[in-house]
């Protein structure tokens, strides 16, 4: 799952290509993506006529074509691409979403066909630096690609209708005069909704702007679970999620099973200066990828290379020299070192 530091990296990449340009076109390839913010009841969240995609066939979010970008701003993990005219563009990659954008001058497929249907030749699908979805590997720079000259359609394109999206999982397709953005998305949990800009939902404590000791402090003091489990409740805190809980804990020297009533002001202070730091220095880093995560652009984050507990049982501590621990916490693994972590 993308947590906050991958979603900000998205956001400064977008940043660097999308705003001044122009909707072209836009595709919603799978009807689903509107559903799920409507079927959530989040009041704040609405869909101009326009932006409804047409359920009788490939969904077009006509509102947004022919508008120009302005920004790309991030609300907790939502990525808003801020369009002129006052319209924006919520993103939510939920689960498993990722976003790959493709710039616009790498030579399109030769012979005739539509941008459909790209596969690899099998020499690249053993390149480290490739896409990997549910098994299947793709490359990201299309001169190593050919066209499938016989692709049967996925089940998700045959129910809308569709020929095959460009790469397996494709949900949305937004066509720039610079490149196309895609979302994919092999879970199907992203969200996609078009909104006015003034709508700004309250929205959990954001880590990248410093979480508040004190407040943190006064509502822990009735919870006894564990201070993981709190820091990782999204309705509380933006985006922090697995990796980032168990690398802030003992950057802060706090055992993760403590319940979270037990932590001073003093130690969430800690916590809040670990967050901050962790999460800078994760963006500076493109993200954290141990699975699946790759930026905008397709390449791997470098953060992993500094992760100091996370998947890393048995192996000696770098603050002590002890041996780091995993245990199971929530059906969960949680990585700490017992001599640091008090
Ligand atoms: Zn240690």
């Amino acid at each position: 799952m993308p947590e906050l530091p991958e979603v900000e990296t998205l956001c400064r990449q977008l940043n660097t290509v999308l705003p001044g340009e122009r909707i072209l076109r836009i595709e919603v390839l799978d009807p689903r993506l509107g559903n799920i913010e409507r079927k959530r009841g989040d009041s704040a969240i609405i869909f101009p006529e326009s932006a409804v995609p047409d359920d009788s066939g490939p969904g077009k979010v006509a509102g947004l074509v022919g508008r120009r970008v302005a920004a790309v701003t991030r609300r907790g993990k939502y990525i808003h691409i801020q369009m002129d005219g006052g319209l924006t563009a919520a993103l939510h990659l939920r689960m498993s979403g990722r976003l790959l954008y493709l710039a616009a001058n790498v030579p399109p497929p030769s012979n005739g066909r539509r941008e459909g249907d790209i596969l690899p030749p099998p020499r690249a699908r053993r390149r480290k630096d490739c896409v990997s979805l549910k098994g299947e590997t793709l490359p990201l720079s299309l001169p190593e690609t050919r066209v499938r000259k016989t692709g049967a359609p996925s089940p998700l394109a045959k129910k809308v209708g569709r020929r095959p999206p460009f790469f397996p999982y494709s949900r949305l397709v937004i066509g720039f005069s610079s490149g196309t953005l895609v979302l994919i998305d092999p879970r199907r949990f992203a969200t996609f909704a078009v909104q006015p800009e003034e709508i700004t939902p309250a929205l959990p404590d954001d880590p990248m702007e410093g979480l508040p000791a004190q407040r943190l402090r006064e509502i822990a003091r009735t919870r006894r679970r564990p201070v993981k489990s709190f820091l990782m409740d999204q309705r509380l805190i933006a985006g922090i999620g697995n990796i980032y809980a168990c690398e802030i804990l003992f950057a802060a020297g706090i055992d993760p099973r403590r319940p979270a009533c037990s932590l001073a002001t003093a130690e969430w202070r800690k916590v809040a200066k670990a967050a901050a730091a962790i999460f800078r220095r994760a963006v500076a880093c493109r993200g954290t990828t141990v699975s699946d995560w790759r930026d905008l652009f397709g390449c791997s984050g470098t953060n992993q290379d500094h992760l100091e507990v996370y998947s890393r049982q048995g192996a000696p501590c770098r603050r002590c020299g002890g041996s780091i621990e995993r245990i199971n916490q929530g059906g969960r693994g949680t990585w700490l070192c017992p001599i640091c972590q008090k």
